[in-house]
């Protein structure tokens, strides 16, 4: 279901405008392309991450699954600055693509927040700019490769004697209009057959003046060698818009009825197959509860909470709510344990600030998983059920203080840090 459908002016009535929430809630956008690719200011899911700057990372090990060592890839990051600090904040979830292996396993999910620290709002908007110009650059290069290569070669045949170094430079080009221009009409070639064939008269005049623009502009960023996108494996990407939380009218509710009936023809379904599917579509069972794992969990009030509340807003990908309380996916495992037993929330101290502590910050929610392994659910794949991410929800807890240790900050003024992490798993078939 689109998420536009939910919000559509004339659905508008449809929702009680008396009912205030606090969370905002993210909805799937358009598709992250080639063309259309994020900035630090924008949340999104799935893709490539968007460091704070090109050339500042985390560290390797935030990135790396704890259990099977391998890079993981980027489940969410959202764009969180904090009222009035004069600095640019980015959640991210990393999540490890060996789910077979990894499912459930501690470490194969992180969260890391990340802070660049400008001095002036003038520093962050430039350094946007120049993010987003590298990367536009950095295709622009990849296009312009095999143009590269052949200026390389042309520089390798007619270069070597020449004064300066630049092929393209001043008088010492190659191919201006010189008698000596081994291109130029009527000279004496050493290759009878022009190598570089009819086009050559007219494509090395273009491609020297294109490519040096494009060099000198590269030069004092340092980008295009090194590569700003990262080479992380990777879930289908998309854009992700925010809106704050309604509730539908609670009054005669056909939907609701619809689920209870589904419900109860569920509890009596006990076929293999059958709650494999619904396991894994049980990731998202909350849209789809023609499922068995919901009559199993139906005695869990948290779920039921869960699932109510979902439904007023079955596209929500994300939920935000800052020093909030997070949906809970269940009330019994681990995670539930630490938001429930005591208030409040008995979350790990952040011990690189050990005098304060973390808060609840963000969600991510089961819809994400359809949005990011590209479930349709009509034509779903066994294999993909079973080779899928198999959590209920990802909570993310982050230091109350937003502290950054000053050790941590790079040339770029730019931290990472991990932030706790709380997977709640949808339990085992
Ligand atoms: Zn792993």
């Amino acid at each position: 279901m689109s998420s536009h459908d939910e919000y559509s002016s004339d659905e508008e009535d449809l929702f009680d405008e008396s009912q205030k929430s606090d969370v905002f809630l993210g909805f799937v956008d358009a598709p992250i392309t080639e063309e259309e690719v994020p900035t630090i200011e924008d949340t999104f899911i799935g893709g490539q991450p968007i460091w704070l700057h090109p050339q500042s990372q985390p560290n390797e090990k935030s990135l790396t699954c704890d259990n099977c060592n391998k890079k993981m890839a980027l489940l969410l990051q959202a764009f969180a600055p904090m009222d009035g600090k004069l600095y640019d904040r980015v959640i991210y979830i990393f999540g490890c693509k060996d789910t077979r292996q990894c499912s459930k396993k501690k470490g194969s999910i992180k969260a890391i927040r990340g802070i660049v620290k400008d001095q002036e709002t003038i520093d962050k908007i430039k350094k946007e700019t120049e993010a987003l110009q590298a990367k536009q650059l950095d295709e622009k290069l990849k296009a312009d490769n095999q143009k590269k290569l052949n200026i390389e070669l042309t520089k390798d045949l007619f270069g070597k004697k020449e004064e300066s170094s630049n092929p393209f430079g001043g008088g010492s080009n190659p191919f201006d209009n010189k008698n000596d221009n081994p291109f130029a009409a009527g000279s004496t070639s050493p290759f009878g057959a022009n190598p570089f064939g009819a086009k050559a008269e007219e494509e090395p005049k273009k491609k020297p003046e294109s490519y040096a623009k494009i060099a000198s502009k590269n030069e004092p960023k340092k980008a295009p060698k090194k590569k700003t996108v990262s080479d992380l494996p990777s879930y289908k990407g998309s854009f992700v818009y925010v809106d704050t939380e309604k509730f539908k009218k609670a009054t005669n509710d056909p939907e609701l009825e619809k689920y209870k009936h589904l419900i109860d023809m569920d509890v009596n379904k006990d076929d293999d197959s059958e709650s494999v599917g619904a396991s894994r579509r049980g990731s998202s069972s909350v849209l789809d509860p023609q499922t068995s794992k919901i009559s199993n969990m139906l005695d869990d009030k948290y779920f039921e909470a869960f699932s109510n509340t979902v439904k007023h807003n079955p596209g929500q990908v994300l939920r935000y709510n800052l020093g909030g309380k997070p949906l809970l996916y269940n009330g019994k495992d681990d995670v539930a344990k630490k938001f429930l037993s005591q208030q409040p929330a008995n979350i790990p101290q952040p011990a690189y600030n050990p005098s304060s502590e973390r808060q609840y910050e963000l969600q991510l929610m089961p819809k994400a998983i359809m949005d990011l392994e590209e479930i349709n659910t009509n034509t779903v794949q066994i294999s993909d059920i079973l080779n899928g991410m198999s959590w209920g929800t990802i909570i993310v807890a982050t230091d109350k203080e937003d502290y950054m240790p000053e050790q941590e900050f790079d040339e770029n003024h730019v931290a990472y840090i991990e932030e706790w992490c709380g997977v709640q798993w949808e339990e085992s078939v």
